[in-house]
């Protein structure tokens, strides 16, 4: 992920970090960034790694970019877990996300120092996080008047002293579906953005406007993390397909209409970051 990320926020572009559910909405991601011609990411929740397991996972991203020519990483996101992230990173994962953000500030800078020490040996990127981003992530329900933005003297400190490949501070975004129209602290970003060559990534993207992803994205917003979008894709590809056909009861054709759901929503991101043909 590290060199994708890199030259993405180099060139300024994102890559989308898309949360797949099952092996079909893994197979839409990959096989729409090969016909776009785009670096992506593959992004699984601790929820969904445990779902089907570590070894499933790993295999499935395997046998679907036997022949892909396009630059795919696996990336677990938001845990805390450490024994969870050291399982992810033996399975075969290629990025993990250490979320301590939760934690007071040096026991953050130090559960995100210890996971950088077990990755970095095995050539995996590593992501952290510092302030709190709003939302529901998993069963972590953060409310508004709990949300702390990163502040830009902690986060200085945070890129010294942890060498992370990809930086998330909260800024103001949400997970889940936006509530009015969110308040995105670009000068608090610009602020971080200075710092360091870090690629940042952007949480919470799921119902942002263009321009607020294009401003993001030209404040060093390097990955873009999807994954409410998704959600709504599937089931609704689903629900949809049985409504127009009530009768049918041909669970392939309902697969086929999630893929082709999800196709659109994954196809419109990777154009709206800019990664298409960047590959
Ligand atoms: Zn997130």
């Amino acid at each position: 992920m590290t060199e994708m990320l890199i030259k993405a926020r180099e060139d300024k572009y994102a890559v989308g970090a898309f949360n797949i559910l099952d092996y079909n909405s893994m197979k839409v991601v990959v096989e729409t960034a090969q016909e776009l011609q785009s670096p992506v990411i593959v992004q699984t929740s601790e929820k969904t790694v445990s779902f089907w397991g570590f070894d499933p996972i790993v295999s499935w991203v395997k046998e679907l970019t036997q022949n892909t020519t396009v630059p795919v990483a696996i990336h677990l996101d938001h845990c805390k877990d450490l024994s969870f992230i050291q399982s992810c990173i033996n399975a075969g994962w290629s990025s993990v996300m250490i979320d301590a953000s939760s934690k007071p500030f040096e026991e953050n800078i130090r559960l995100s120092q210890q996971v950088v020490k077990m990755a970095k040996p095995h050539g995996i990127s590593v992501e952290a996080e510092l302030g709190e981003i709003g939302g529901i992530e998993d069963d972590m329900i953060i409310k508004e008047e709990d949300v702390h933005l990163a502040s830009a003297k902690k986060a200085k400190i945070f890129l010294e002293k942890v060498k992370v490949d990809c930086f998330a501070p909260a800024i103001g975004t949400s997970h889940g579906i936006y509530k009015g129209e969110p308040k995105i602290a670009f000068e608090r970003l610009k602020e971080i953005s200075q710092l360091s060559d870090t690629p940042l990534a952007l949480h919470g993207g799921t119902g942002l406007s263009e321009a607020v992803f294009k401003k993001c994205i030209q404040l060093g917003c390097a990955k873009v993390n999807i994954s409410t979008q998704l959600k709504y894709a599937f089931i609704d590809g689903f629900l949809y397909y049985h409504q127009a056909n009530p009768k049918e009861y041909n669970p392939l054709a309902v697969l086929q209409a999630q893929y082709s759901a999800l196709k659109i929503a994954v196809a419109e991101n990777i154009l709206l970051f800019g990664s298409n043909q960047r590959a």
